[in-house]
Protein backbone atom coordinates (compact mmCIF):
# COMPACT_ATOMS: atom_id res chain seq x y z
CA UNK A 1 0.00 0.00 0.00
CA UNK A 2 0.88 3.58 -0.91
CA UNK A 3 -0.02 6.57 0.87
CA UNK A 4 -0.33 9.84 -1.14
CA UNK A 5 -1.64 13.28 -0.67
CA UNK A 6 -2.69 15.95 -3.17
CA UNK A 7 -5.37 18.70 -2.93
CA UNK A 8 -8.77 17.70 -2.32
CA UNK A 9 -10.63 19.86 -5.03
CA UNK A 10 -13.93 18.49 -5.54
CA UNK A 11 -15.75 16.63 -2.46
CA UNK A 12 -16.65 13.17 -1.97
CA UNK A 13 -14.93 9.33 -1.40
CA UNK A 14 -14.17 6.30 -3.99
CA UNK A 15 -12.79 2.82 -3.74
CA UNK A 16 -12.30 1.02 -7.22
CA UNK A 17 -9.90 0.36 -10.09
CA UNK A 18 -7.65 2.43 -11.90
CA UNK A 19 -8.34 3.55 -15.31
CA UNK A 20 -4.89 5.14 -16.24
CA UNK A 21 -5.15 7.56 -18.59
CA UNK A 22 -1.79 8.16 -20.29
CA UNK A 23 -0.59 8.32 -24.00
CA UNK A 24 1.84 5.70 -24.19
CA UNK A 25 5.20 5.93 -25.88
CA UNK A 26 4.77 5.68 -29.30
CA UNK A 27 8.47 6.23 -30.33
CA UNK A 28 10.09 3.91 -33.08
CA UNK A 29 12.97 3.03 -35.33
CA UNK A 30 12.99 3.43 -38.62
CA UNK A 31 14.10 0.29 -40.43
CA UNK A 32 14.83 -1.76 -43.42
CA UNK A 33 12.94 -4.23 -44.32
CA UNK A 34 13.55 -8.10 -46.04
CA UNK A 35 9.96 -8.85 -46.96
CA UNK A 36 7.86 -6.26 -48.20
CA UNK A 37 4.24 -8.31 -48.40
CA UNK A 38 4.67 -8.85 -44.58
CA UNK A 39 5.19 -5.35 -44.18
CA UNK A 40 2.33 -4.73 -46.37
CA UNK A 41 0.41 -6.99 -44.68
CA UNK A 42 1.35 -5.60 -41.12
CA UNK A 43 -0.01 -2.05 -42.17
CA UNK A 44 -3.14 -3.44 -43.26
CA UNK A 45 -4.05 -5.25 -40.24
CA UNK A 46 -3.53 -1.86 -38.29
CA UNK A 47 -5.16 -0.38 -40.74
CA UNK A 48 -8.30 -2.80 -40.71
CA UNK A 49 -7.96 -2.84 -36.02
CA UNK A 50 -8.18 1.19 -36.39
CA UNK A 51 -11.41 0.96 -38.61
CA UNK A 52 -12.55 -1.59 -35.77
CA UNK A 53 -11.61 0.42 -32.78
CA UNK A 54 -13.21 3.86 -34.67
CA UNK A 55 -16.31 2.29 -35.34
CA UNK A 56 -16.97 0.98 -32.06
CA UNK A 57 -16.04 4.62 -30.33
CA UNK A 58 -18.24 6.31 -32.82
CA UNK A 59 -20.93 3.64 -31.57
CA UNK A 60 -20.24 4.15 -27.97
CA UNK A 61 -19.94 8.18 -28.43
CA UNK A 62 -22.98 8.42 -30.24
CA UNK A 63 -25.03 6.69 -26.58
CA UNK A 64 -22.56 8.84 -24.79
CA UNK A 65 -22.41 12.81 -26.38
CA UNK A 66 -24.13 14.02 -28.82
CA UNK A 67 -24.32 12.99 -32.56
CA UNK A 68 -22.31 16.19 -33.37
CA UNK A 69 -19.96 14.73 -31.30
CA UNK A 70 -20.18 11.46 -32.30
CA UNK A 71 -19.76 12.99 -36.39
CA UNK A 72 -15.90 13.27 -35.16
CA UNK A 73 -14.91 9.91 -35.79
CA UNK A 74 -16.82 9.73 -38.88
CA UNK A 75 -14.34 12.07 -39.87
CA UNK A 76 -11.22 9.51 -39.08
CA UNK A 77 -13.34 6.95 -40.64
CA UNK A 78 -13.49 8.40 -43.82
CA UNK A 79 -9.35 9.03 -44.08
CA UNK A 80 -9.20 5.43 -42.93
CA UNK A 81 -11.44 4.25 -46.10
CA UNK A 82 -9.70 6.63 -48.51
CA UNK A 83 -7.41 4.43 -50.67
CA UNK A 84 -5.26 7.99 -51.88
CA UNK A 85 -3.46 8.21 -48.49
CA UNK A 86 -2.80 4.20 -47.59
CA UNK A 87 -1.59 3.05 -51.04
CA UNK A 88 1.04 6.09 -50.88
CA UNK A 89 1.98 4.27 -47.36
CA UNK A 90 2.40 0.86 -49.23
CA UNK A 91 3.81 2.27 -52.53
CA UNK A 92 6.61 3.74 -49.80
CA UNK A 93 6.91 0.12 -47.95
CA UNK A 94 7.57 -1.49 -51.09
CA UNK A 95 9.84 0.99 -52.73
CA UNK A 96 12.40 2.31 -50.00
CA UNK A 97 12.07 -1.11 -48.24
CA UNK A 98 10.91 0.19 -45.10
CA UNK A 99 8.90 -0.42 -42.29
CA UNK A 100 5.60 0.69 -42.35
CA UNK A 101 5.81 2.83 -38.66
CA UNK A 102 8.11 5.13 -40.94
CA UNK A 103 6.41 5.36 -44.30
CA UNK A 104 2.91 5.60 -42.48
CA UNK A 105 4.81 8.98 -40.73
CA UNK A 106 6.83 9.79 -43.99
CA UNK A 107 2.92 10.22 -45.76
CA UNK A 108 0.60 11.56 -42.96
CA UNK A 109 3.66 13.75 -42.02
CA UNK A 110 3.65 15.36 -45.49
CA UNK A 111 -0.26 15.60 -45.91
CA UNK A 112 -0.59 17.71 -42.09
CA UNK A 113 2.10 19.61 -43.06
CA UNK A 114 0.07 20.69 -46.26
CA UNK A 115 -3.24 21.36 -44.38
CA UNK A 116 -1.84 23.12 -41.28
CA UNK A 117 0.29 25.59 -44.07
CA UNK A 118 -3.32 26.63 -45.30
CA UNK A 119 -3.24 29.54 -43.80
CA UNK A 120 -6.47 30.93 -41.84
CA UNK A 121 -8.65 28.14 -43.13
CA UNK A 122 -9.63 26.36 -40.05
CA UNK A 123 -11.72 23.52 -41.76
CA UNK A 124 -8.61 21.95 -43.62
CA UNK A 125 -6.62 22.98 -40.33
CA UNK A 126 -9.31 20.48 -38.24
CA UNK A 127 -8.37 17.76 -41.19
CA UNK A 128 -4.74 18.24 -40.03
CA UNK A 129 -5.94 17.33 -36.51
CA UNK A 130 -8.03 14.24 -38.06
CA UNK A 131 -5.06 13.31 -39.31
CA UNK A 132 -2.88 13.13 -36.73
CA UNK A 133 -5.65 11.09 -34.62
CA UNK A 134 -5.95 8.77 -37.18
CA UNK A 135 -1.85 8.31 -37.93
CA UNK A 136 -1.37 7.83 -33.18
CA UNK A 137 -4.20 5.40 -34.26
CA UNK A 138 -2.54 3.11 -36.96
CA UNK A 139 0.90 3.98 -35.29
CA UNK A 140 -0.46 2.22 -31.74
CA UNK A 141 -1.49 -0.89 -33.95
CA UNK A 142 1.69 -1.29 -35.43
CA UNK A 143 3.23 -0.95 -32.07
CA UNK A 144 0.89 -3.09 -30.22
CA UNK A 145 0.20 -0.22 -27.73
CA UNK A 146 -3.32 0.72 -26.23
CA UNK A 147 -4.27 4.24 -26.55
CA UNK A 148 -6.45 5.20 -23.32
CA UNK A 149 -10.07 6.42 -24.37
CA UNK A 150 -12.28 7.51 -21.96
CA UNK A 151 -15.69 6.65 -24.01
CA UNK A 152 -14.90 3.13 -23.95
CA UNK A 153 -14.87 2.94 -19.99
CA UNK A 154 -17.51 0.92 -19.60
CA UNK A 155 -16.80 -0.52 -15.44
CA UNK A 156 -15.93 1.13 -12.06
CA UNK A 157 -12.67 3.38 -12.13
CA UNK A 158 -10.81 6.14 -10.54
CA UNK A 159 -9.16 7.76 -13.66
CA UNK A 160 -5.63 8.85 -13.14
CA UNK A 161 -3.64 11.20 -15.77
CA UNK A 162 -1.01 14.22 -15.41
CA UNK A 163 -3.83 16.47 -16.00
CA UNK A 164 -7.07 16.23 -17.75
CA UNK A 165 -8.72 19.66 -20.25
CA UNK A 166 -11.90 20.49 -20.05
CA UNK A 167 -12.76 18.66 -23.33
CA UNK A 168 -11.47 15.38 -21.37
CA UNK A 169 -13.45 16.21 -18.59
CA UNK A 170 -16.33 16.49 -20.38
CA UNK A 171 -16.33 13.22 -21.76
CA UNK A 172 -16.55 11.27 -18.15
CA UNK A 173 -19.39 9.22 -17.88
CA UNK A 174 -19.57 9.62 -14.05
CA UNK A 175 -22.16 6.08 -14.21
CA UNK A 176 -18.48 4.60 -14.17
CA UNK A 177 -16.13 7.35 -13.74
CA UNK A 178 -16.51 7.59 -9.58
CA UNK A 179 -13.13 9.96 -9.34
CA UNK A 180 -10.08 11.65 -10.99
CA UNK A 181 -6.39 12.36 -9.48
CA UNK A 182 -4.16 14.15 -11.53
CA UNK A 183 -0.14 15.25 -11.13
CA UNK A 184 -1.28 18.90 -11.69
CA UNK A 185 -3.82 21.03 -11.40
CA UNK A 186 -5.14 23.80 -8.89
CA UNK A 187 -8.60 23.73 -7.03
CA UNK A 188 -10.13 25.65 -9.24
CA UNK A 189 -8.73 24.62 -12.09
CA UNK A 190 -11.92 23.82 -14.87
CA UNK A 191 -11.72 20.53 -14.69
CA UNK A 192 -12.27 20.49 -11.07
CA UNK A 193 -15.01 22.34 -11.54
CA UNK A 194 -16.76 20.08 -13.84
CA UNK A 195 -16.04 17.32 -11.25
CA UNK A 196 -18.04 19.42 -8.86
CA UNK A 197 -20.66 19.60 -10.79
CA UNK A 198 -20.92 16.08 -11.97
CA UNK A 199 -20.55 15.16 -8.11
CA UNK A 200 -17.53 13.27 -8.64
CA UNK A 201 -14.18 13.35 -6.10
CA UNK A 202 -11.41 15.21 -7.57
CA UNK A 203 -7.90 15.20 -6.17
CA UNK A 204 -5.37 17.59 -8.06
CA UNK A 205 -1.95 18.00 -7.77
CA UNK A 206 -0.48 14.56 -6.40
CA UNK A 207 2.72 15.14 -8.21
CA UNK A 208 3.47 11.80 -10.06
CA UNK A 209 0.86 9.38 -9.55
CA UNK A 210 0.78 8.58 -12.88
CA UNK A 211 4.06 6.79 -12.58
CA UNK A 212 2.97 5.34 -9.40
CA UNK A 213 -0.09 3.61 -10.18
CA UNK A 214 -0.17 0.72 -12.56
CA UNK A 215 -3.50 -0.35 -14.89
CA UNK A 216 -4.29 -3.01 -12.70
CA UNK A 217 -4.13 -1.24 -9.04
CA UNK A 218 -6.96 -0.76 -6.78
CA UNK A 219 -7.35 2.74 -5.54
CA UNK A 220 -8.79 4.86 -2.54
CA UNK A 221 -9.49 8.13 -2.59
CA UNK A 222 -10.65 10.61 -0.11
CA UNK A 223 -11.89 14.40 -2.27
CA UNK A 224 -12.61 16.05 1.08
CA UNK A 225 -8.97 15.41 2.42
CA UNK A 226 -6.69 14.99 -0.71
CA UNK A 227 -5.90 11.60 0.78
CA UNK A 228 -5.29 8.78 -2.05
CA UNK A 229 -4.21 5.16 -1.16
CA UNK A 230 -2.85 2.78 -3.66
CA UNK A 231 -3.81 -1.00 -3.11
CA UNK A 232 -5.29 -0.09 0.05
CA UNK A 233 -5.08 -3.25 2.98
CA UNK A 234 -8.36 -4.25 3.63
CA UNK A 235 -8.84 -2.30 7.02
CA UNK A 236 -7.81 1.16 5.21
CA UNK A 237 -10.37 0.10 2.40
CA UNK A 238 -12.85 -0.25 4.91
CA UNK A 239 -12.05 3.03 7.34
CA UNK A 240 -12.50 4.86 3.45
CA UNK A 241 -15.53 3.38 3.13
CA UNK A 242 -17.03 4.58 6.03
CA UNK A 243 -15.72 8.19 5.86
CA UNK A 244 -17.51 7.62 2.69
CA UNK A 245 -20.66 6.62 4.77
CA UNK A 246 -20.47 9.47 7.27
CA UNK A 247 -19.69 11.90 4.49
CA UNK A 248 -23.63 10.50 2.96
CA UNK A 249 -25.10 11.15 5.95
CA UNK A 250 -23.83 14.47 6.00
CA UNK A 251 -25.01 14.92 2.77
CA UNK A 252 -28.13 13.86 3.99
CA UNK A 253 -28.54 16.26 6.72
CA UNK A 254 -27.91 18.93 3.99
CA UNK A 255 -30.81 17.79 1.88
CA UNK A 256 -33.42 18.63 4.72
CA UNK A 257 -32.40 22.23 3.71
CA UNK A 258 -33.42 21.51 -0.08
CA UNK A 259 -36.19 24.28 0.20
CA UNK A 260 -35.65 26.51 2.99
CA UNK A 261 -34.51 30.42 3.15
CA UNK A 262 -31.02 31.42 3.02
CA UNK A 263 -31.16 33.80 6.17
CA UNK A 264 -28.91 33.92 9.10
CA UNK A 265 -29.40 33.77 12.84
CA UNK A 266 -30.67 37.03 12.98
CA UNK A 267 -32.65 37.15 9.90
CA UNK A 268 -30.69 38.40 7.13
CA UNK A 269 -31.33 36.78 3.95
CA UNK A 270 -28.63 35.52 1.21
CA UNK A 271 -29.70 34.51 -2.46
CA UNK A 272 -27.53 30.86 -3.55
CA UNK A 273 -27.49 30.60 -6.81
CA UNK A 274 -26.02 27.48 -8.65
CA UNK A 275 -23.26 28.02 -11.55
CA UNK A 276 -23.61 25.45 -14.31
CA UNK A 277 -22.12 24.37 -17.83
CA UNK A 278 -25.03 23.24 -19.69
CA UNK A 279 -28.73 23.26 -19.82
CA UNK A 280 -28.42 19.69 -18.78
CA UNK A 281 -27.19 21.10 -15.02
CA UNK A 282 -30.74 22.74 -14.55
CA UNK A 283 -32.63 19.49 -12.92
CA UNK A 284 -29.51 19.00 -9.96
CA UNK A 285 -29.54 22.79 -9.77
CA UNK A 286 -33.42 22.79 -8.94
CA UNK A 287 -32.65 19.53 -6.75
CA UNK A 288 -30.07 21.06 -4.48
CA UNK A 289 -32.24 23.87 -3.54
CA UNK A 290 -30.84 26.71 -5.71
CA UNK A 291 -32.72 29.74 -6.27
CA UNK A 292 -31.31 30.93 -9.43
CA UNK A 293 -28.31 31.11 -11.64
CA UNK A 294 -25.16 32.94 -10.90
CA UNK A 295 -23.09 31.72 -13.95
CA UNK A 296 -23.90 29.88 -16.48
CA UNK A 297 -20.69 29.42 -18.05
CA UNK A 298 -21.13 29.23 -22.30
CA UNK A 299 -18.12 28.09 -23.34
CA UNK A 300 -19.06 24.59 -22.94
CA UNK A 301 -21.46 25.10 -25.09
CA UNK A 302 -19.00 26.20 -27.78
CA UNK A 303 -16.43 22.99 -26.31
CA UNK A 304 -18.86 20.29 -26.88
CA UNK A 305 -19.55 21.12 -30.25
CA UNK A 306 -17.36 20.26 -33.67
CA UNK A 307 -17.62 23.92 -34.81
CA UNK A 308 -19.23 26.74 -33.62
CA UNK A 309 -22.53 26.89 -32.43
CA UNK A 310 -25.16 28.41 -34.70
CA UNK A 311 -27.99 31.10 -33.33
CA UNK A 312 -30.20 28.79 -33.47
CA UNK A 313 -28.24 26.03 -31.14
CA UNK A 314 -27.61 28.72 -28.61
CA UNK A 315 -31.14 30.28 -28.69
CA UNK A 316 -32.56 26.78 -28.11
CA UNK A 317 -30.00 26.23 -25.02
CA UNK A 318 -30.57 29.55 -23.50
CA UNK A 319 -34.54 29.37 -23.72
CA UNK A 320 -34.40 26.09 -22.13
CA UNK A 321 -32.46 27.33 -19.15
CA UNK A 322 -34.65 30.43 -18.79
CA UNK A 323 -37.66 28.50 -19.03
CA UNK A 324 -36.87 25.75 -16.80
CA UNK A 325 -35.73 28.09 -14.18
CA UNK A 326 -39.33 29.59 -14.42
CA UNK A 327 -38.93 33.13 -14.12
CA UNK A 328 -35.75 33.08 -11.31
CA UNK A 329 -33.15 34.83 -12.82
CA UNK A 330 -29.89 33.73 -14.99
CA UNK A 331 -26.89 34.96 -15.28
CA UNK A 332 -25.30 33.83 -18.44
CA UNK A 333 -21.55 34.62 -19.27
CA UNK A 334 -20.85 35.59 -22.58
CA UNK A 335 -18.37 32.98 -24.14
CA UNK A 336 -14.85 33.09 -22.01
CA UNK A 337 -13.00 31.01 -24.27
CA UNK A 338 -8.84 31.27 -24.29
CA UNK A 339 -7.07 30.27 -20.92
CA UNK A 340 -7.15 26.50 -20.14
CA UNK A 341 -10.38 26.10 -22.60
CA UNK A 342 -9.44 25.90 -26.51
CA UNK A 343 -11.63 25.32 -29.12
CA UNK A 344 -10.30 22.86 -31.62
CA UNK A 345 -12.27 24.10 -34.63
CA UNK A 346 -11.13 28.06 -33.89
CA UNK A 347 -7.46 28.51 -34.18
CA UNK A 348 -5.89 30.87 -31.66
CA UNK A 349 -2.10 31.29 -32.01
CA UNK A 350 0.39 29.49 -29.64
CA UNK A 351 0.16 32.24 -26.62
CA UNK A 352 3.41 31.31 -23.75
CA UNK A 353 0.70 33.12 -21.08
CA UNK A 354 -2.79 31.84 -22.20
CA UNK A 355 -4.51 33.29 -18.90
CA UNK A 356 -2.89 36.60 -19.55
CA UNK A 357 -3.74 36.50 -22.99
CA UNK A 358 -6.36 36.60 -25.98
CA UNK A 359 -9.38 35.57 -24.24
CA UNK A 360 -13.07 36.20 -23.58
CA UNK A 361 -14.09 39.62 -23.80
CA UNK A 362 -10.80 40.18 -25.51
CA UNK A 363 -11.73 37.72 -28.25
CA UNK A 364 -15.51 39.26 -28.16
CA UNK A 365 -14.80 42.96 -29.19
CA UNK A 366 -11.96 41.87 -31.31
CA UNK A 367 -12.05 41.54 -34.74
CA UNK A 368 -11.79 38.26 -34.69
CA UNK A 369 -14.69 37.63 -32.73
CA UNK A 370 -17.54 39.79 -32.93
CA UNK A 371 -19.24 38.33 -35.45
CA UNK A 372 -19.32 35.33 -32.92
CA UNK A 373 -20.09 37.79 -29.84
CA UNK A 374 -22.94 39.29 -31.95
CA UNK A 375 -24.51 35.74 -32.95
CA UNK A 376 -23.84 34.72 -29.07
CA UNK A 377 -25.88 38.41 -28.06
CA UNK A 378 -29.08 37.35 -30.67
CA UNK A 379 -29.85 34.13 -29.45
CA UNK A 380 -29.66 35.70 -25.42
CA UNK A 381 -31.61 39.08 -26.68
CA UNK A 382 -34.22 36.36 -27.88
CA UNK A 383 -34.02 33.96 -25.54
CA UNK A 384 -34.67 36.23 -23.19
CA UNK A 385 -38.41 36.49 -23.14
CA UNK A 386 -38.53 33.46 -21.68
CA UNK A 387 -37.23 34.07 -18.80
CA UNK A 388 -35.40 36.38 -16.63
CA UNK A 389 -32.05 36.96 -18.18
CA UNK A 390 -28.85 38.32 -17.01
CA UNK A 391 -25.80 38.87 -19.04
CA UNK A 392 -22.45 39.28 -17.51
CA UNK A 393 -19.05 40.00 -19.73
CA UNK A 394 -16.04 37.84 -18.52
CA UNK A 395 -12.42 39.32 -18.19
CA UNK A 396 -13.10 42.89 -18.17
CA UNK A 397 -10.17 45.15 -17.16
CA UNK A 398 -11.02 48.56 -19.31
CA UNK A 399 -14.07 50.49 -18.64
CA UNK A 400 -13.65 50.88 -22.51
CA UNK A 401 -13.78 47.26 -23.51
CA UNK A 402 -17.38 47.23 -21.20
CA UNK A 403 -18.19 50.41 -23.01
CA UNK A 404 -17.43 48.58 -26.52
CA UNK A 405 -19.52 45.18 -25.23
CA UNK A 406 -22.70 46.92 -24.38
CA UNK A 407 -22.66 49.26 -27.37
CA UNK A 408 -22.42 46.01 -29.54
CA UNK A 409 -25.30 44.56 -27.60
CA UNK A 410 -27.09 47.39 -27.96
CA UNK A 411 -26.67 47.46 -31.72
CA UNK A 412 -27.52 43.60 -31.99
CA UNK A 413 -31.06 44.77 -29.66
CA UNK A 414 -31.58 47.55 -31.58
CA UNK A 415 -31.51 45.34 -35.16
CA UNK A 416 -33.73 42.45 -33.48
CA UNK A 417 -36.31 45.22 -32.72
CA UNK A 418 -36.57 46.70 -35.65
CA UNK A 419 -37.00 43.04 -37.17
CA UNK A 420 -40.03 42.72 -34.74
CA UNK A 421 -38.49 40.09 -32.94
CA UNK A 422 -39.55 40.68 -29.24
CA UNK A 423 -36.83 40.97 -26.51
CA UNK A 424 -37.96 41.53 -22.75
CA UNK A 425 -37.59 44.48 -20.90
CA UNK A 426 -36.18 43.34 -17.92
CA UNK A 427 -32.47 42.38 -19.03
CA UNK A 428 -29.83 42.88 -16.62
CA UNK A 429 -25.85 43.92 -18.11
CA UNK A 430 -23.23 43.34 -15.51
CA UNK A 431 -19.53 42.39 -15.07
CA UNK A 432 -17.34 39.49 -13.91
CA UNK A 433 -14.51 41.46 -11.42
CA UNK A 434 -11.41 38.94 -12.48
CA UNK A 435 -8.92 41.45 -13.19
CA UNK A 436 -7.45 43.26 -10.51
CA UNK A 437 -7.28 46.41 -12.12
CA UNK A 438 -11.30 46.35 -12.43
CA UNK A 439 -11.46 45.47 -8.68
CA UNK A 440 -9.79 48.24 -8.11
CA UNK A 441 -11.97 50.85 -9.77
CA UNK A 442 -14.84 49.27 -9.31
CA UNK A 443 -16.72 52.34 -8.05
CA UNK A 444 -16.24 53.45 -12.05
CA UNK A 445 -17.53 50.16 -12.94
CA UNK A 446 -20.32 50.22 -10.98
CA UNK A 447 -21.57 53.86 -12.25
CA UNK A 448 -22.35 52.12 -15.08
CA UNK A 449 -23.26 48.15 -14.98
CA UNK A 450 -26.29 46.91 -13.38
CA UNK A 451 -24.76 44.56 -11.22
CA UNK A 452 -20.46 42.82 -10.52
CA UNK A 453 -20.03 39.22 -9.90
CA UNK A 454 -16.66 38.49 -9.04
CA UNK A 455 -14.87 35.92 -10.57
CA UNK A 456 -12.35 34.90 -7.43
CA UNK A 457 -10.99 32.01 -9.23
CA UNK A 458 -9.39 34.63 -11.73
CA UNK A 459 -8.96 37.49 -9.20
CA UNK A 460 -6.84 35.11 -6.67
CA UNK A 461 -4.34 34.36 -9.32
CA UNK A 462 -4.37 37.44 -10.73
CA UNK A 463 -3.60 39.33 -7.76
CA UNK A 464 -0.87 36.95 -6.04
CA UNK A 465 0.57 36.35 -9.22
CA UNK A 466 0.04 32.30 -8.67
CA UNK A 467 -1.42 30.39 -10.88
CA UNK A 468 -4.78 28.91 -10.17
CA UNK A 469 -3.62 25.62 -12.73
CA UNK A 470 -0.75 24.82 -11.07
CA UNK A 471 0.35 22.72 -7.57
CA UNK A 472 3.21 24.59 -7.09
CA UNK A 473 2.30 27.66 -5.92
CA UNK A 474 -0.94 26.80 -4.97
CA UNK A 475 0.83 27.65 -1.18
CA UNK A 476 0.22 31.74 -2.90
CA UNK A 477 -2.83 30.77 -4.00
CA UNK A 478 -5.02 31.98 -0.75
CA UNK A 479 -8.36 33.63 -0.59
CA UNK A 480 -7.82 34.31 2.81
CA UNK A 481 -5.04 36.87 2.53
CA UNK A 482 -6.22 40.39 3.91
CA UNK A 483 -5.17 41.31 0.65
CA UNK A 484 -7.81 39.66 -1.34
CA UNK A 485 -10.22 40.42 1.24
CA UNK A 486 -9.67 44.07 1.25
CA UNK A 487 -10.37 44.08 -2.37
CA UNK A 488 -13.10 42.02 -2.04
CA UNK A 489 -14.75 44.42 0.32
CA UNK A 490 -13.79 47.32 -1.59
CA UNK A 491 -15.41 45.81 -4.38
CA UNK A 492 -18.82 45.25 -2.72
CA UNK A 493 -18.80 48.51 -1.14
CA UNK A 494 -17.95 50.25 -4.10
CA UNK A 495 -21.38 48.41 -5.65
CA UNK A 496 -23.17 49.02 -2.89
CA UNK A 497 -22.84 52.62 -3.09
CA UNK A 498 -24.27 53.02 -6.53
CA UNK A 499 -26.96 51.20 -5.53
CA UNK A 500 -26.36 47.85 -7.36
CA UNK A 501 -26.22 44.49 -5.89
CA UNK A 502 -23.04 42.37 -5.88
CA UNK A 503 -22.48 38.46 -6.26
CA UNK A 504 -19.33 36.40 -6.30
CA UNK A 505 -19.17 33.23 -8.99
CA UNK A 506 -15.45 31.90 -8.23
CA UNK A 507 -15.25 28.72 -6.10
CA UNK A 508 -14.59 31.43 -2.91
CA UNK A 509 -18.16 31.92 -2.71
CA UNK A 510 -18.56 28.03 -1.50
CA UNK A 511 -15.61 27.97 0.45
CA UNK A 512 -16.76 27.18 4.31
CA UNK A 513 -13.91 29.87 5.41
CA UNK A 514 -14.53 32.65 3.43
CA UNK A 515 -18.49 32.50 3.55
CA UNK A 516 -18.47 33.96 7.54
CA UNK A 517 -16.47 37.15 5.75
CA UNK A 518 -18.50 37.38 2.76
CA UNK A 519 -21.29 37.31 4.81
CA UNK A 520 -19.78 39.89 7.21
CA UNK A 521 -19.04 41.89 4.12
CA UNK A 522 -22.68 41.81 3.01
CA UNK A 523 -22.11 40.31 -0.10
CA UNK A 524 -25.98 39.96 -1.82
CA UNK A 525 -25.54 36.62 -4.24
CA UNK A 526 -23.06 33.21 -3.82
CA UNK A 527 -23.15 31.46 -6.85
CA UNK A 528 -21.36 28.29 -6.76
CA UNK A 529 -21.35 24.50 -8.36
CA UNK A 530 -24.55 23.18 -7.52
CA UNK A 531 -23.49 20.49 -5.28
CA UNK A 532 -22.02 23.01 -2.43
CA UNK A 533 -25.17 25.21 -2.16
CA UNK A 534 -27.23 23.07 0.84
CA UNK A 535 -23.39 22.82 2.80
CA UNK A 536 -23.43 26.49 2.15
CA UNK A 537 -27.29 27.10 3.46
CA UNK A 538 -26.35 25.00 6.58
CA UNK A 539 -23.43 27.34 7.63
CA UNK A 540 -25.09 30.31 6.72
CA UNK A 541 -28.29 29.27 8.73
CA UNK A 542 -25.83 29.32 12.01
CA UNK A 543 -23.98 32.89 11.39
CA UNK A 544 -25.04 36.03 12.87
CA UNK A 545 -24.10 38.94 10.63
CA UNK A 546 -23.20 41.35 13.40
CA UNK A 547 -20.57 39.30 14.11
CA UNK A 548 -19.41 38.23 11.17
CA UNK A 549 -19.35 42.11 10.12
CA UNK A 550 -16.96 42.38 13.59
CA UNK A 551 -15.07 39.42 11.90
CA UNK A 552 -14.08 40.94 9.23
CA UNK A 553 -13.01 44.24 10.95
CA UNK A 554 -10.64 42.13 13.06
CA UNK A 555 -9.53 40.02 9.59
CA UNK A 556 -9.15 42.83 7.54
CA UNK A 557 -6.88 45.62 9.72
CA UNK A 558 -5.66 43.18 12.28
CA UNK A 559 -4.30 40.18 10.91
CA UNK A 560 -1.35 39.99 8.67
CA UNK A 561 -1.69 36.55 6.94
CA UNK A 562 -4.23 34.29 5.21
CA UNK A 563 -3.29 31.59 8.35
CA UNK A 564 -4.11 33.92 11.20
CA UNK A 565 -7.62 35.06 9.05
CA UNK A 566 -8.23 31.07 9.35
CA UNK A 567 -7.93 31.07 13.34
CA UNK A 568 -9.86 34.09 13.58
CA UNK A 569 -12.99 32.72 11.59
CA UNK A 570 -12.69 29.39 13.29
CA UNK A 571 -12.77 31.45 16.77
CA UNK A 572 -15.76 32.64 15.33
CA UNK A 573 -17.33 29.88 14.44
CA UNK A 574 -17.06 28.34 17.85
CA UNK A 575 -20.87 28.75 19.16
CA UNK A 576 -20.20 29.45 23.01
C1 LIG B 1 -13.70 33.05 -11.93
O1 LIG B 1 -12.69 33.38 -12.54
O2 LIG B 1 -13.84 33.18 -10.71
C2 LIG B 1 -14.82 32.43 -12.64
C3 LIG B 1 -15.96 32.17 -12.02
O3 LIG B 1 -14.66 32.12 -13.93
P1 LIG B 1 -13.86 30.85 -14.48
O4 LIG B 1 -13.62 29.94 -13.33
O5 LIG B 1 -14.72 30.24 -15.52
O6 LIG B 1 -12.60 31.46 -15.01
MG1 LIG C 1 -12.64 33.54 -14.69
Amino acid sequence: MKKLKGIGASDGIAVAKVYLFVQPDLSFKRINVADIDQEKARFEAALRASTNDLKAIRKKAAQLLKEVEAQVFDAHLMILADPVMTDEIKAKIQEEKVNAESALKDITGGYIKIFENMDDNVYMKDRAADIRDVTKRILAHLLGVTLPDMTMIDKEVVVIAHDLAPSDTAQLNCKFVKAFVTDIGGSTSHSVIMAKSLEIPAIVGVNNITSLVKAEDFIAVNGNTGEVLINPTSVEKEKFLAAGKKFLAKKAEWDLLKDAKTVTLDGKYFELAANIGTPKDIASVIDKGAESIGLYRTEFLYMKAADFPTEEDQFNAYKSVLKDMNKRSVIVRTMDIGGDKKLPYFHLKEEINPFLGFRALRISISKTGQKMFRTQLRALLRASIYGKLRIMFPMVALLQEFRTAKAIYEEEKTKLLTEKIPVSEDIQIGIMVEIPAAAVIADRFAKEVDFLSIGTNDLIQYAMAADRMNEQVSNLYQPYNPAILRLIKQVIDAGHKEGKWVGMCGEMAADQIAVPLLIGMSLDEFSMSATSILKTRSLIKRLDTKKMEELVDQALNKSDTAEEVIALVQKYLIVP
